[in-house]
C-alpha cells in the first residue's frame, strides 16, 4: 500500500506542469507521498507530512493512466521512505511513461528504482532549512546519486553563503540548479534577483519555481 498525502480529504494526485528543475514546464501527472525524514523549517508541503491515505498500488496505477499523460512526477514528502511500494506501483505503469522522483538525497534508492526512475531530482537541505546537518546532508547518498547522469541538484538558496557548502559537496557543476527560498509568488519575486546575480557569478543554472508564478502558493495543481 501506499501512503500517499492526502489534500482535501482526497489522495494528492492530479495532473499540472512540473514547475521545477531541468523539465520545467513540462505537463505530468504528480503524486504526493507522505511522510517525510526530515523538517524543513520553509517546507512548502507541511500537510504531506503527517498521515497520508493508505492505497493499493493498482488503485493508484488505475488513477494515474486515467490521465493519458506521458510524464509521472513522484514527490513528497519523502517518497524514498516508501521504497517497496514504490517498485509495486511503478511495475505495473509502461515502461515509456516518464519517471522523476523528487528527493531530499538522503536515502539511497533500491536498484530497481535507480533502475527504473528517468530522472532524480535531488534536492539536498541547506543549514537554513533547520535540520540536524548529519541528517540533511548524507555524503554516501550523495555521491551515489551524482554518479546517476539522470540526477539534477536542485538547492534552495537565501545567501551568497550557501555557495561554499554546495561547492563543497562535489557534485556535478553542469546539473546543479539554484531556486530561490519563496513558498509563494511574492516571496520568489523578492528572492529571485539574488539567485539571479548567485547563479551567473558560479555558472550554474537557475530554478525559477514557474508553479508559484502561475498558480501561487494554491495546493493540489
Ligand atoms: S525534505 Fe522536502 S518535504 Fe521534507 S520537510 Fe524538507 S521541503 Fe518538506
Amino acid at each position: 500500500m501506499l501512503n500517499i498525502a492526502r489534500l482535501n480529504s482526497a489522495p494528492e494526485i492530479f495532473y499540472s506542469l512540473q514547475g521545477e528543475g531541468s523539465r520545467c514546464g513540462t505537463p505530468a501527472v504528480f503524486l504526493r507521498l507522505a511522510g517525510c525524514n526530515l523538517a524543513c523549517k520553509w517546507c512548502d508541503t507541511k500537510h504531506s507530512w503527517g498521515n497520508g491515505l493508505l492505497c493499493a498500488e493498482q488503485d493508484v496505477a488505475a488513477h494515474i493512466l486515467e490521465y493519458n499523460c506521458a510524464s509521472l512526477v513522484i514527490t513528497g514528502g519523502e517518497p524514498l521512505i516508501q521504497q517497496g511500494p514504490l517498485e509495486n506501483l511503478l511495475s505495473l505503469l509502461p515502461e515509456c511513461l516518464h519517471v522523476e522522483v523528487e528527493t531530499n538525497g538522503t536515502l539511497l534508492p533500491s536498484p530497481a528504482l535507480a533502475q527504473r526512475v528517468n530522472q532524480w531530482n535531488v534536492s539536498p537541505k541547506l543549514q537554513h532549512a533547520g535540520n540536524p546537518r548529519e541528517k540533511a546532508l548524507v555524503p554516501e547518498a550523495l555521491a551515489f546519486f551524482a554518479t546517476l547522469p539522470r540526477a539534477w541538484f536542485k538547492f534552495v538558496v537565501q545567501s551568497e553563503a550557501d555557495w561554499s557548502l554546495i561547492a563543497g559537496l562535489e557534485l556535478p557543476q553542469e546539473r546543479i540548479i539554484l531556486m530561490p527560498c519563496a513558498t509563494n509568488r511574492a516571496s520568489l519575486e523578492s528572492a529571485r534577483p539574488a539567485v539571479v546575480e548567485m547563479c551567473l557569478r558560479h555558472g550554474v543554472r537557475l530554478g525559477d519555481r514557474l508553479h508559484l508564478t502561475l498558480w501561487d502558493d494554491k495546493k493540489g495543481i
